[in-house]
């Protein structure tokens, strides 16, 4: 951005008005609804948009990706737009790309606030129709396609991009456009003609909506910066643990635009809910809005050595086509509580593959039930009459048992334990902590109170359910079980063996193999 310069006065007309920073004897008149102006003596350009104190960090940042989420008015298409025209201007023969949903949200919202940024005499062309376009006289290049033009979008070479109301456009999008920072104008060299740096840029708007833009962008991002009047530590325990240096985040509600009048808000709020206004006026990304499992954030742990001889427990989902789901998790003896510390979720891998991993994972381990499966392993093929509990045991020697596959009971008891304080999770669960996000009822608008979750992320949810469902009824029970069902140990070994014994020990495992989605 530039560098400030100080307002002389305002003329008749209520023009800003500015001694020329470049020759210092002309002056520099800004109209009211624009943010550039030409000096009457040497013509110079000065660009005087002043950032709201709370985007000033959305334009320092340096990352290469940057997704400014904001309530309705925030001042999110300014800040991109002042970004874009910066960029093209900075960057001759580079080429921009705008995009959106809709073709006409481009020429509604986003050229009308670009045009405030680019000064006329700097544009060789322009047109709106049939699609905006311009070439400024440095040979940079502004387009516009819809997002729904996936095919134009394809070939492009870029310096940037800018996706506006990104929620309304797919993550593959976002995906072919990094792809597309590639225009060697956007390559920065040194006089030896080395590449020093580059000046590529992506650029991502959008208000308060989940999907991709938390998954894919927000909760990986390396820096998350939000407006005071937004408590950012609520999305703590859902970033993931791999952190990506190109990815900033900068949160804002309508609330930080000064230049907003109050009774706007008012206006916009009128007759919507509470709900409504903390997700679209203060920009509450709310997680767990219609999540099967609410408590789950309370109920996350940071991974602790686990004593080799605590019981385990397990739940297992073969899911034939989209992969094998397991859980396994361990007994603290001195108050029954249970710590799931491994996550399985393996896509594609012959039931040999499974076998073979999973025995390893189990061999060796003191478990309190069999592991609990669901249920369709005791279907018989017709093909040689095994059943998948008899081939898994055939090639793993690891047990498959039946379990309970009542999903509202599972769902219940699984709650139960949560809420109890009798089950955690480690916090390193990356396929777990993905599946508890997004494992949702439909919206509550739409849903009926006897409605099952949609059929979707729930294969980990499948395998903990099967797990929790052999459990006693009363979470608080849990310390009091002592039968091993298939050792018939008694309560007094199960206690004694299980001093705080360190010598071995287990830390929280994530495994996934598969095409990650997230
Ligand atoms: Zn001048």
């Amino acid at each position: 951005m530039n560098k400030r310069v100080e307002l002389k006065k305002y003329n008749e007309e209520g023009h800003r008005v500015y001694d020329c920073p470049i020759c210092a004897t002309g002056d520099v008149v800004v109209k009211d609804n624009l943010f550039y102006g030409k000096c009457d003596n040497c013509e110079a350009t000065l660009i005087d948009y002043l950032p709201l104190p709370h985007q000033e960090a959305f334009h320092e940042s340096n990352a290469q990706y940057r997704l400014n989420i904001g309530g309705f008015g925030s001042g999110k298409t300014t800040a991109a737009c002042a970004e874009i025209a910066t960029h093209a201007l900075d960057t001759p023969n580079g080429r921009s790309l705008i995009t959106a949903p809709t073709l006409s949200l481009v020429k509604d919202a986003v050229i009308p606030e670009l045009n405030k940024f680019i000064p006329p005499w700097h544009i060789e062309i322009s047109r709106l129709n049939p699609s905006p376009y311009y070439k400024l006289n440095n040979g940079h290049e502004i387009i516009v396609y819809s997002a729904a033009d996936q095919q134009k979008l394809r070939s492009l070479n870029l310096t940037a991009f800018y996706i506006e109301e990104a929620s309304g456009v797919n993550y593959s999008i976002f995906d072919q456009l990094m792809t597309r920072l590639r225009s060697k104008a956007g390559v920065i060299r040194d006089k030896e003609g080395r590449e020093i740096d580059y000046k590529y840029m992506g650029i991502v708007s959008t208000n308060p909506e989940d999907g991709w833009i938390l998954d894919n962008f927000m909760l990986i991002s390396d820096k998350l910066v939000a407006s005071p009047s937004i408590d950012v530590r609520m999305y703590d325990d859902f970033m993931k643990n791999k952190l990506n240096r190109h990815f900033h985040t900068f949160i804002s509600s309508t609330r930080d635009n000064q230049h907003i009048p109050a009774e706007f808000i008012e206006r916009m709020s009128a007759g919507k809910s509470e709900r409504w206004i903390r997700k679209y006026v203060d920009c509450f990304i709310d997680i767990s809005e219609d999540a099967v499992y609410p408590e789950f954030s309370q109920c996350l742990v940071e991974p602790f050595p686990i004593p080799r001889h605590w019981k385990q427990v397990a739940g297992f989902d073969p899911g034939y086509a989209d992969g094998v789901a397991f859980l396994m998790g361990a007994i603290k003896p001195s108050d029954g509580s249970v710590y799931v510390y491994l996550d399985y979720y393996v896509k594609e891998m012959p039931v040999s593959f499974h076998a073979n991993q999973i025995g390893k994972l189990v061999r060796g381990r003191d478990f309190l039930y069999p592991i609990q499966a669901d249920p369709s392993v005791n279907k018989r093929n017709d093909r040689d009459g095994l059943s998948y509990k008899d081939y898994f045991y055939k090639l793993s020697g690891v047990d498959l048992a039946s379990g309970n596959n009542d999903i509202m009971y599972g769902i219940e008891k699984v709650r139960d334990y949560m809420v109890s304080g009798k089950l955690f999770f480690f916090n390193n669960l990356e396929n777990l902590k993905y599946e508890m996000k997004n494992y949702q009822y439909h919206k509550s608008e739409k849903r009926n109170s006897n409605d099952t979750p949609i059929d979707k992320h729930n294969h980990l949810m499948d395998a903990m359910r099967y797990m929790v469902a052999k459990f006693p009824q009363d979470p608080n029970d849990m310390v009091g079980v002592y039968v091993n069902e298939k050792i018939h140990s008694p309560v007094s070994s199960f206690i004694e063996s299980f001093g705080e014994s360190k010598e071995e020990v287990t830390y929280g495992k994530s495994i996934y193999r598969g095409i990650k989605k997230f």
